[in-house]
């Protein structure tokens, strides 16, 4: 492990043990952003996923390491708390975009360990077989679909001016991964008509990628989550002309309204991006609350239409004192 973080881990733990940071985190929330728990912790720890994936083995010392410093609550208990008043700071957990693995992988543990979570769905997704573009399109250029539908898909790239750089002959599994990973990067600026091509291009997985609305009753029959909106189409909202925010805003409730029976009154922000525009817009949607991916902890006196929260990795789910180290950072006054 490298000098460095060592010592954000040491200096993470003796926050979290220290008088000082009981005491700046007596009564504050942490909020924590995840997307996918893969069913592989070396695949997940690989550059091109590692930001918005964990695996089952990080995701359970995550949770071991939470409950031991933090009750872990309800993000409604977090921003509208109740009552009752502990010593310990509160965090709660909220996963992205409605991923299936959301289900299948990381529910189980959820339920072992008694940790609520809240989910937030691109509602398009729910029970389609519609994809999210950087999956697939990063799954596919890592020739997890074979050379043949790999090639096809670089061939696509050349025609919207996208060569694939050299770095991706690589010998080494790592830099081929992390060149993968800016490459994706530089492909959110290209039109949401050349993402959808060149996912189109791409084949299809033998599952869908996204929840389907079943599951998403099952998972609230148990009462350990609760599900929000994260767009409809995932489309980025500040791109948005007023017209096509407020279908993405009313067709993404509305779906929530018809999919579940006790949908959040918390907004997602799509990639986190919004502006004074869509803030108001969410609100006039009915949308108390909304959160976005600033860094900080939680006091009831942030904005409550661009909440903070803490993103998640296969690195920090493994070493969570480096979560605590960040925590620290955003607790600073
Ligand atoms: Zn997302």
């Amino acid at each position: 492990m490298p000098i460095k973080t060592s010592i954000k881990r040491a200096s993470g733990w003796l926050y979290l043990n220290s008088s000082l940071g009981r005491r700046q985190l007596r009564g504050a929330g942490v909020i924590l952003m995840l997307h996918r728990v893969l069913a592989d912790d070396q695949a997940a720890a690989l550059p091109h996923r590692n930001e918005l994936c964990v695996g089952p083995k990080a995701f359970e010392h995550l949770l071991v390491w939470l409950k031991k410093h933090f009750d872990c609550v309800p993000l409604m208990e977090i921003l509208q708390p109740g009552s009752l008043r502990s010593q310990r700071p509160k965090v709660t957990l909220t996963f992205d975009d409605g991923w299936r693995d959301n289900a299948v992988n990381a529910f189980a543990l959820l339920q072992k360990y008694q940790v609520p979570a809240s989910i937030f769905l691109s509602t398009d997704f729910i029970g389609s077989r519609q994809r999210f573009w950087w999956e697939s399109i990063g799954e596919t250029l890592w020739s997890s679909h074979g050379e043949e539908a790999r090639q096809r898909l670089i061939d696509c790239l050349q025609q919207v001016g996208r060569p694939l750089p050299k770095a991706f002959e690589d010998a080494d599994l790592h830099r081929r991964s992390l060149a993968l990973l800016v490459f994706l990067q530089d492909l959110k600026t290209l039109s949401p008509l050349d993402l959808n091509r060149l996912t189109d291009a791409c084949p299809q997985e033998s599952l869908p990628q996204a929840l389907d609305w079943h599951q998403v009753r099952a998972l609230e029959a148990s009462g350990l989550v609760r599900f929000g909106p994260h767009g409809a189409s995932h489309a980025i909202l500040t791109g948005l002309d007023d017209q096509r925010l407020e279908q993405e805003l009313s067709r993404s409730r509305q779906a929530l309204l018809n999919g579940c029976n006790r949908p959040l009154p918390v907004y997602c922000y799509p990639n986190g991006d919004n502006d004074a525009r869509v803030r108001q817009q969410v609100a006039a949607h009915h949308f108390p609350f909304a959160l976005g991916t600033g860094t900080g902890i939680y006091r009831g006196h942030e904005d409550s239409l661009a909440l903070p929260r803490f993103g998640v990795s296969q690195r920090t789910a493994r070493n969570p004192e480096l979560l605590s180290w960040r925590i620290y950072r955003g607790a600073r006054p």
